[in-house]
């Protein structure tokens, strides 16, 4: 059964339909007159085991506000996406009364109702806002992994986090299923299959031990380039800034190599929703920004390795004659020999340190905000510790999936540490409850070996309750990603990397400060947040990415 569009308007249903017809092939179409059928109809498609992707309304309903409305939906499916296709008649007036609403995710575009056809500014926000739902509700129709895997462990959660991070659909199959046995017929040789199996678009079918091995068989190792080349400029981490600094290395005739950790997007890939990048006023999620810059990069000749992070790096000495040596980064699956060597390795979640965590961390604990693990949520009351944008973008996120999401807060609100427009956001939402002056003290397994419970402290009255938890989402401060740096790239006293006048003068050479972007050793720069003194948001990442590359150039021609 194709998922659901349901469209609401008082008398112009027909036009909507007209005007929705191209997606009949693939969604549902139901109409209604008012937001009391609208609702009717929601509760019938999940009566009878289907979806609703997307409510799109008029601006007037004859029987409540329209924001009242959505209200009334989102408790019948949290999941589906919220537009208002306002009539030209009432499209300016309207717009006053209620953008306020949707800056604080009432819902998510007002747009003009197509005032004639191949309206394509319009069905591009629609778009937009479907394959938003597709990627992140809804279970991909067509994989280009398939991971056959008795039961959803750690281990397998990890590897669709990443497809999920690297923009691959993916699904997860039992081996008695249909999809599993039809995989199972790809393996080679007699002897029995252990789990998870992964199988590639190529349908080359394989063990996975780690998320690794899934990154190398489709990616490749940092092995692959060649021992004796030496690149123009390789760069560690594919957040933001890396990403910027490779699109535009790249596209200025730079070779260059990425060399990740993880998978491409880094904290802004694990992002549901980014709503403050320039350009995108619908917002953007993580994973869509971060597979839209690998793309461009990837296009101007960048080559990107994932899954390997950087373990050790030797600074290239000069020469007898004064010329720079190559930089060498050193990873497990090879070396990468670079002229110019970019630092954008970001910063990572401080762990919580509480007794019974950390052996369930991909068991219902999860750092950062998860975007795989939000649909296993379903039902269940979890918890978000942090009080930062992040939090809230998670807490959001959660909560069209979970029964209860709680945030846990240090302090008496979030007024302090996060953006109004996501306080009003969750003030706004009923599944989301602030408990300030909170800590998790200690989690447990239940019954089937994930987390069922954690003890909470009253940091005030030092009482503590132990509660049911399936989801325990901590997003806890960051520090920075530095230990695999040699001491001569000099840092703060939080290891955040320093760079042009930050760095002490009795480091500088020649009586001169290094260049803005520039550390401690000629020809490696560093940008985003692992920098000390940067804004750690996506637009100044990617920004300190892009400045970093005529640096670059700079260093490696001198006479440019
Ligand atoms: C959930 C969440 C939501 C956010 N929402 C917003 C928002 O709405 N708006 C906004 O402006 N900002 C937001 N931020 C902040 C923003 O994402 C960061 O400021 C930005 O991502 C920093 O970019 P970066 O490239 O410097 O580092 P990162 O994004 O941290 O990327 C660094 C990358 O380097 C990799 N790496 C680390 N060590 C190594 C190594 N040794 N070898 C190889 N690779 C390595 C990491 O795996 C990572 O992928 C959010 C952050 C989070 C976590």
């Amino acid at each position: 059964m194709n998922p659901a569009i349901i469209l609401v308007s008082e008398t112009r249903s027909e036009e909507l339909l007209d005007e929705f017809g191209r997606y009949s092939r693939d969604y549902e179409l139901p109409t209604a007159g008012s937001a009391h059928e609208a609702k009717l109809a929601a509760k019938r498609v999940v009566a009878e085991g289907g979806q609703v992707a997307m409510f799109v309304t008029e601006s007037r309903l004859p029987d409540a506000e329209v924001l009242e409305a959505f209200h009334w939906w989102r408790a019948t499916v949290p999941t589906a996406r919220r537009v208002i296709a306002a009539h030209v008649s009432s499209f300016r007036e309207d717009a006053e009364r209620l953008r306020g609403g949707m800056a604080k995710g009432k819902y998510d575009a007002y747009l003009l109702m197509p005032r004639g056809p191949r309206d394509e500014e319009f069905h591009t926000a629609i778009c937009e806002l479907l394959s938003d739902w597709g990627s992140t509700v809804a279970e991909p129709e067509v994989v280009a992994v398939a991971i056959v895997s008795p039961v959803e462990d750690a281990l397998t959660l990890s590897i669709r986090d990443y497809l999920d991070r690297m923009g691959m659909p993916n699904r997860v199959y039992a081996p008695d299923s249909d999809e599993g046995r039809a995989v199972l017929e790809h393996v080679e040789g007699d002897v029995a299959p252990e789990y998870p199996l992964v199988m590639d678009l190529g349908k080359r079918v394989a063990t996975a031990r780690s998320v690794r091995d899934v990154a190398t068989r489709i990616y490749g190792r940092p092995a692959d380039v060649d021992v004796d080349r030496v690149v123009d400029v390789a760069i560690v981490g594919a957040g933001p800034a890396g990403l910027a600094a490779a699109v535009y290395a790249s596209s200025e005739g730079l070779s260059t190599v990425v060399l990740e950790a993880e998978a491409v997007g880094g904290q802004a890939g694990t992002s549901s929703m980014i709503r403050n990048y320039l350009g995108f006023p619908r917002g953007i999620s993580g994973m869509r920004l971060a597979q839209r810059a690998r793309n461009q990069a990837v296009r101007f000749g960048t080559e990107f390795f994932t899954g390997w992070p950087v373990t050790s790096f030797t600074p290239g000495e000069p020469d007898a004659t004064g010329e720079p040596r190559p930089h060498v980064l050193h990873t497990e699956g090879g070396d990468v020999r670079a002229r110019a060597v970019v630092v954008s390795a970001g910063v990572k979640y401080r762990r919580l340190d509480a007794p019974g965590i950390e052996r369930l961390v991909g068991l219902g604990v999860h750092y950062g905000s998860a975007m795989t693990a939000a649909r296993e949520m379903e039902g269940s009351d979890v918890v978000v510790v942090g009080g930062g944008n992040s939090a809230g973008q998670a807490a959001i996120h959660l909560a069209r999936f979970a029964r209860s999401v709680t945030i846990l807060v240090r302090r008496e609100s979030l007024a302090e540490t996060m953006s109004s427009y996501l306080v009003g956001e969750i003030g706004y939402n009923p599944r989301i409850t602030v408990q300030g002056c909170s800590e998790v003290i200690e989690g447990g397994a239940g019954e089937d070996g994930r987390l069922g419970w954690v003890t909470v402290r009253d940091t005030t009255g030092g009482t503590e309750e132990r509660r049911d938890c399936r989801g325990l989402f901590l997003l806890i401060g960051a520090a920075p990603y530095c230990e695999w740096l040699p001491d001569a790239v000099a840092r703060d006293g939080r290891g955040f990397v320093l760079t042009g006048r930050d760095v002490p003068q009795r480091l500088w050479r020649e009586g001169l400060p290094p260049e803005s972007l520039e550390t401690t050793v000629p020809g490696v720069f560093a940008a985003g947040d692992i920098r000390a003194g940067s804004m750690k948001r996506v637009a100044a990442a990617s920004g300190e990415g892009a400045s970093v590359v005529p640096l670059v150039h700079a260093w490696l021609d001198p006479t440019s």
